[in-house]
């Protein structure tokens, strides 16, 4: 009720006649992490647009989402878990990200650990629903159980005192305290591992957003609005939270958490609040990867849409005016860092590229970093084969012997599954080359819809395919080429008329056991190929060497 009150100036009474009454639940104890909301409500933009906001602090045992499902609150704060929540059935919707990067990183004893890898067999505080953490740990190979896990207590004192070696954190806020008691420590972020998550993500409920897109849009409006004025005035906003709010913090910092916060949320880069639907599915992409979510998620209706677009049409033309503008101005670069090797001038060429994406971005009203997808996209096209959209053997050629250098240097395994369609030729014989050219690109299809993060699916050539499956033991490779033969037999093909149903033979062999360079693995995948055609098709088998069993993965055993 205090809070309420103080969110509602006895001044703005007037104002407020005709003012809807919002609560937002925030997810922590009130400090830099909100500023946004306090100017918003400071400065009137709250009012302006016609609301009367008042804040809810959290408090232990309060879930967001909960709040706001059961109407306790119209608007809540929250992490990631926010998309996690979404796939398991909570009827929300994302309205604006906040904090463009997760501020989320594992903060360790600097004097005992340098390396992420040195945590193995150590202590760490990490509370069940960080799966950005466990996910980092497990992508550097630091698997659950190969640490000893701690019950978080959320504080800095523990890892002093040497109770622990590391704990999760926020890099808006234990790093300050750390500093101030000149305590050494080692921080490590989950982006290393290029796991990006969103941090703060303003949410409503599905209901809410349905009801009355216009006003979300405005409360969104208005809160951004106070988002940008909290980043151009850091210092009143600090003096604002230390007069109004809390002084749990003391203003310096106050100020290095809206340092570091405006370092997570790149204002200069992206426009405040931005949601991308790519870095949704990434995230939850992660959290398949850790077992919190089963593979078959759907996301449709997660991001808040203002259904504002009047013309529909009029984007796509614009869509397709800067896909041929990004593709010409693709083309150009290539041919130019063909020619002009020098570092200078490409250096050059790429100013006056981004220059030229900007004023083609401000036009179309499309958000860069959509055009630089686009552009990138491009390049690749260079390492692609042209019938499938899979990675060419040139590339290959490039990339496994430098993902071999760095499986020896950070000492993990390297799968490589050579697969070959079984008798193809006979495709072509009996429905036609260009029947054929639909075969290879449904097999294409399933690898692309298969791979994780650091996958290399690849074209080797012919009806040959590779799969290079970093960070994977010989086992998991073998369950995962067999999961591919079986999705490829499953396809009903329409070829001439008829479906017709195939099925196709794999190697696998497993860098550093089977060879220790590139040649040697895919011969060494390449004979395990040839036993499998040897041994009646439709099947996988492991290269020779070895350890475990050797009869390879097939249907076609005999039933008993
Ligand atoms: P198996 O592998 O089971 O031993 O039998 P296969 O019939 O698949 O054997 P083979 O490797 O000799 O045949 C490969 C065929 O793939 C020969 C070639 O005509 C065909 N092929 C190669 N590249 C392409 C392509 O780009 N498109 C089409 N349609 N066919 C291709
Ligand atoms: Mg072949
Ligand atoms: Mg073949």
């Amino acid at each position: 009720m205090l809070l309420a009150g103080l969110a509602l100036p006895a001044g703005a009474a007037d104002a407020q006649r005709q003012s809807v009454a919002l609560t937002l639940q925030l997810n922590w104890k009130h400090q830099f992490q909100f500023a946004g909301y306090y100017a918003a409500i400071e400065k009137g933009f709250y009012r302006d647009a016609g609301f009367g906001v008042a804040l809810k602090e959290y408090q232990d045992g309060v879930d967001p989402v909960d709040s706001v499902l059961t109407g306790d609150a119209d608007y809540g704060v929250g992490a990631s878990e926010l998309v996690l929540r979404y796939a398991k059935g909570a009827p929300i919707v994302a309205v604006a990200a906040i904090l463009q990067h997760s501020p989320l990183v594992l903060i360790a004893r600097g004097s005992e650990v340098q390396t992420v890898q040195e945590l193995i067999g150590k202590r760490v505080e990490l509370t069940q629903h960080e799966a950005e953490l466990y996910a980092y740990l497990r992508r550097e190979g630091v698997a659950r159980d190969r640490i000893i896990e701690q019950p978080a207590s959320f504080g800095i004192q523990r890892l002093i005192d040497g109770q622990t070696d590391a704990i999760a954190g926020y890099s808006t806020d234990e790093p300050y305290a750390l500093q101030q008691a000149h305590f050494r420590y080692s921080i490590f972020s989950p982006r290393a591992t290029g796991i990006d998550f969103y941090g703060d993500t303003l949410f409503t409920s599905a209901k809410a957003a349905r009801a009355s897109p216009q006003q979300v849009a405005a409360f969104r409006a208005a809160s951004l609005r106070g988002w940008q004025y909290a980043l151009d005035h850091p210092e009143e906003m600090a003096d604002l939270i230390l007069a109004k709010y809390s002084t749990r913090h003391s203003r310096e910092h106050l100020l290095f958490e809206a340092a570091e916060m405006r370092r997570l949320m790149q204002p200069q880069l992206i426009e405040l609040g931005h949601l991308n639907p790519g870095r949704w599915l990434h995230i939850a992409a992660v959290y398949a990867e850790v077992g919190l979510l089963p593979e078959d998620y759907e996301l449709h209706g997660f991001i808040f849409d203002p259904n504002l677009r009047p013309d529909l049409s009029w984007a796509y033309r614009g869509l397709m005016a800067a896909l041929l503008l990004t593709l010409f101005m693709g083309v150009l670069a290539l041919r130019e860092a063909h020619n002009n090797r020098r570092l200078r001038s490409e250096i050059a060429k790429r100013e006056e590229m981004e220059t030229q994406l900007r004023e083609t971005n401000e036009r179309l009203g499309l958000q860069l970093d959509e055009v630089r997808t686009l552009q990138s996209r491009l390049e690749e096209q260079a390492v692609r084969d042209s019938l499938t959209g899979l990675y060419n053997r040139r590339y290959l050629d490039d990339a496994l012997p430098r993902e071999l250098q760095r499986a020896q240097r950070e000492n993990y395994p390297v799968a490589v599954v050579l697969a070959d369609i079984d008798r193809f030729k006979r495709v072509n014989d009996t429905y036609g080359h260009q029947a054929g050219d639909v075969v290879l690109q449904a097999l294409a299809n399933l690898l692309k819809d298969n791979v994780r993060g650091g996958d290399l699916p690849c074209r080797w050539g012919g009806e040959e395919f590779v799969l290079v499956l970093p960070r994977m033991p010989l086992e998991s490779a073998l369950a995962r080429a067999d999961a591919l033969r079986k999705s490829f037999n499953a396809l009903q093909l329409e070829l001439g008329g008829e479906k017709v149903r195939l099925t196709l033979s794999a190697g696998v062999a497993v860098f550093p056991q089977h060879g220790d360079g590139a040649t040697a693995l895919v011969h060494a995948a390449d004979d395990a190929l040839y036993e499998a055609k040897n041994g009646g098709r439709d099947q996988v088998r492991p290269a020779v060497g070895a350890a475990g069993e050797r009869a390879g993965f097939a249907d076609s055993q005999p039933q008993a």
